[in-house]
């Protein structure tokens, strides 16, 4: 019987032996490394550049750490068994993830299909970056039908320079469900059709890989920023995509030149974080499911946004009993008072920091409307459900009553 992911966590892609016995892989802190004779360097060469194909019994050597090293390798092993895909590349950052993710696939002149809430960095790299050298972003406002996509694309003379589809979900901060399925469906009526095939990428930073699976849905690439639960320690900034070797190796290409692999430390701390990171999101998602059922009784709290939740609606309900194995640990809530009410909230929390990002051990809140959604214009904020009085709490792993009892006595002064 095959392992489970949670066991493999432990050892997999590392023998002590290797290192003095070590149990935990040392950090290989190294930019190069030696080869045994100048034919040996001279084949792992022709297989790096893809001059030569591996043969079937032959190891693939070690190089210099911008190409490969072994702590990026044992823990690629580990992601790609984690989200249950064949290969994964790991980056210094989310943002270094994604963007070369991107990058390796668009070219001037191809359109990028993207949902309308993304992480702030992506929405910036799309809505600026690419389209300076020529990619086309067209927003998806509705993912509700195929056919209405198609009908949407048809009539505007798009579906032939599709190369890509891209979106979040659940998207930041309100926890809204894009339906993977009718994405797939949009690339799979594409690919009937065009040339190239188009790619589908999903930023799976909030459920994933524990929660939410894209690949069993038949997403192309998934995308990480592995400073959140992956890492869940905040202590390190890290990113990760992973996919087919198909998918992965256009990836892992165009990072060798772009140079945003992750480091021997880096990759070393996340390697030590995959251990607990079934036993944290468990944890976080008990927890988070307390608290969410606290808020949505309390007098001044008049919206709480958390998949699974009968206010998130009946539409919202399906596609997270279809795609979703948990609701995960962000809750988004409205604090009466408009942004008073919120501030007086966040300044008065003692156990729960006031800071951004998310996914970590122990439990933040932040002020979405003036802090991570600062940038975007406010008339989209409101449409969004980006109030003056939300807050965002990503829940950690301290004790619920705690974490209940912070929460009381902060909304009690406002
Ligand atoms: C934080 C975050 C990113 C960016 O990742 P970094 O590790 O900060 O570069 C991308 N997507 C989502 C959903 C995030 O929360």
């Amino acid at each position: 019987m095959e392992k489970h992911k949670e066991s493999m966590m432990m050892s997999l892609g590392y023998n002590p032996e290797w290192s003095e016995g070590s149990i935990k892989p040392p950090i290989f802190q190294t930019s190069t490394f030696g080869f045994k004779t100048a034919e040996e360097g001279k084949r792992f060469f022709e297989i790096a550049y893809g001059k030569s194909q591996l043969e079937p019994n032959e190891q693939m050597g070690l190089i210099y750490s911008r190409l490969n090293n072994p702590n990026m390798q044992i823990l690629e092993e580990r992601l790609a068994v984690l989200e249950g895909s064949e290969d994964a590349a790991a980056f210094e950052s989310g943002m270094s993830a994604i963007s070369t993710a991107l990058l390796a696939y668009l070219k001037p002149n191809d359109v990028l299909l993207i949902t309308d809430q993304v992480y702030g960095g992506t929405h910036h790299f799309v809505h600026h970056f690419l389209k300076d050298i020529g990619v086309e972003a067209y927003v998806l406002s509705a993912v509700d039908s195929v056919a209405d996509i198609m009908g949407e694309l048809t009539a505007k003379n798009l579906t032939h320079r599709v190369r890509m589809i891209y979106t979040e979900t659940p998207a930041n901060p309100t926890g809204k469900l894009i339906d993977l399925s009718i994405l797939e469906g949009v690339k799979n009526e594409l690919n009937k059709q065009n040339e190239l095939p188009v790619i589908s990428a999903v930023d799976n930073t909030y459920l994933g890989p524990i929660w939410q699976n894209p690949i069993e849905i038949g997403t192309d690439l998934v995308c990480y920023s592995a400073t959140k639960f992956l890492n869940g320690h905040s202590d390190v900034i890290a990113g990760a995509v992973m996919g087919s070797k198909e998918h992965i190796g256009p990836v892992k290409g165009l990072r060798t030149f772009l140079g945003g692999m992750i480091a021997p430390y880096t990759a070393w701390l996340l390697t030590r974080s995959l251990e607990t990171l079934h036993v944290r999101m468990d944890y976080q998602t008990k927890n988070a499911s307390q608290i969410a059922a606290y808020l949505e009784q309390h007098e001044k709290v008049t919206r709480v946004y958390f998949p699974g939740l009968a206010s998130m609606g009946a539409r919202q309900n399906a596609i997270y009993a279809n795609q979703c194995k948990a609701p995960g640990a962000m809750i988004s809530f409205v604090v009466q008072g408009e942004e008073a009410g919120a501030f007086r909230f966040l300044n008065n929390l003692k156990l729960i920091k006031l800071a951004v990002s998310l996914g970590s051990n122990e439990s933040l809140a932040q002020h979405p409307f003036s802090m991570t959604h600062a940038n975007v214009p406010d008339e989209e904020k409101i449409s969004t459900g980006v109030a003056l009085g939300l807050v965002r709490l990503s829940v950690g792993i301290e004790h619920a009553e705690d974490l209940i009892a912070d929460l009381a006595q902060a909304l009690e002064k406002v």
